[in-house]
C-alpha cells in the first residue's frame, strides 16, 4: 500500500517502472474507472490530441489532428 502526499503524488515502485520500462519524463495517461485510477503508459508515436497513432515523428500528431490544426 502507497499513501498519497498532501499534493496528490504516489510513488510508483521501483519494480513496476523497472517491468513496464518507465523513466523519469516518460508521459502516463491517467483515467479512472469504477473505483480504480489507470495508469497507462503513453507511446510515444501516439497523438497528443486525441491518443490515435501519429505519423508525424516531430509533432507527435495524428494525420486528423494536423489537419484541424491547417484549417
Ligand atoms: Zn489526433
Amino acid at each position: 500500500m502507497r499513501e498519497l502526499d498532501t499534493f496528490g503524488r504516489i510513488l510508483i515502485p521501483k519494480e513496476i517502472r523497472k517491468e513496464l520500462n518507465i523513466n523519469e519524463g516518460d508521459k502516463l495517461h491517467i483515467s479512472c474507472i469504477d473505483n480504480t485510477v489507470i495508469l497507462k503508459k503513453v507511446d510515444k508515436n501516439i497523438c497528443d490530441k486525441c491518443g490515435e497513432k501519429s505519423y508525424t515523428k516531430q509533432l507527435n500528431l495524428c494525420q486528423e489532428c494536423m489537419e484541424k490544426l491547417l484549417i
